[in-house]
């Protein structure tokens, strides 16, 4: 067996010192910060008794059994429905787009073929394989969609122009023809959301 440094106590390195342990190691685990849990910390406010995501909101969701059995043998989750809200200078759209957000925005009144038609008309040709998520995006949802609620969300998310980001993070975010609002598609074992483990306790 041997004597193993785990550096950071997110998840990832969480995870790795656990199992490391359970495996009959000796983990020792530095943590930089005051608590761990990395980016997905909570704390809770004490005035209101809100959890606060301290780095920015967090919604576990899995479709692996493998994934959500082991993550409850740590903490308990809520079920958890993820409804989102895109704010724009337009107004107030439902997201990720779905045949609403295009009804709304383009004031139409389409059905899932009439949308589907609409959308392939505006989209802009593109390389046979987008090089970039801009490229993609351009493709699949057009100029008007793209800049008005992909862009600007996705370059802040990632901290770098839609041009330097990999055509595949657009996968992440489903363009739909019916009035499905979840932001995730697999319904079974998704957003859920996390509470605080109960083996963290804050000092
Ligand atoms: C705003 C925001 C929203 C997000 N929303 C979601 C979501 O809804 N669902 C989801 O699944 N994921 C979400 N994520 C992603 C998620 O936060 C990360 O995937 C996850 O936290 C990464 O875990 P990690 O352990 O790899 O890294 P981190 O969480 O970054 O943990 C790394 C840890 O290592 C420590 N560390 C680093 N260097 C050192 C050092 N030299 N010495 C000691 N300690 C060190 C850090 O202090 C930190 O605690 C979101 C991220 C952000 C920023």
């Amino acid at each position: 067996m041997k004597r193993i440094l785990v550096v950071g106590a997110g998840f990832s390195g969480a995870v790795i010192a656990r199992e490391l342990a359970d495996a009959g190691h000796t983990v020792l685990v530095i943590e930089a910060s005051n608590h761990v849990a990395g980016h997905a910390y909570t704390e809770r406010d004490e005035r209101t008794g809100i959890m606060l995501h301290a780095h920015g909101p967090h919604i576990f969701n899995t479709d692996d059994e493998e994934i959500w059995n082991y993550v409850n043998g740590f903490a308990s989750f809520r079920p958890f429905i993820n409804r989102v809200k895109a704010r724009n200078l337009r107004g107030i759209f439902s997201f990720p787009i779905n045949l609403h957000t295009i009804n709304q925005f383009f004031d139409k009144s389409f059905g899932p073929i009439g949308a589907r038609r609409f959308i392939e008309g505006l989209c802009v040709s593109s390389p046979a394989e987008p090089r970039n998520f801009e490229e993609k995006a351009l493709a699949l949802v057009g100029e008007e969609l793209y800049l008005w609620f992909l862009k600007g969300y996705t370059q802040k998310q990632w901290g770098r122009s839609a041009r330097e980001i990999p055509a595949s993070v657009l996968d992440r975010l489903p363009m739909r023809f019916d009035y499905n609002d979840n932001y995730y598609s697999v319904h079974t074992r998704a957003s859920r959301s996390t509470v605080t483990p109960r083996w963290f306790k804050p000092s």
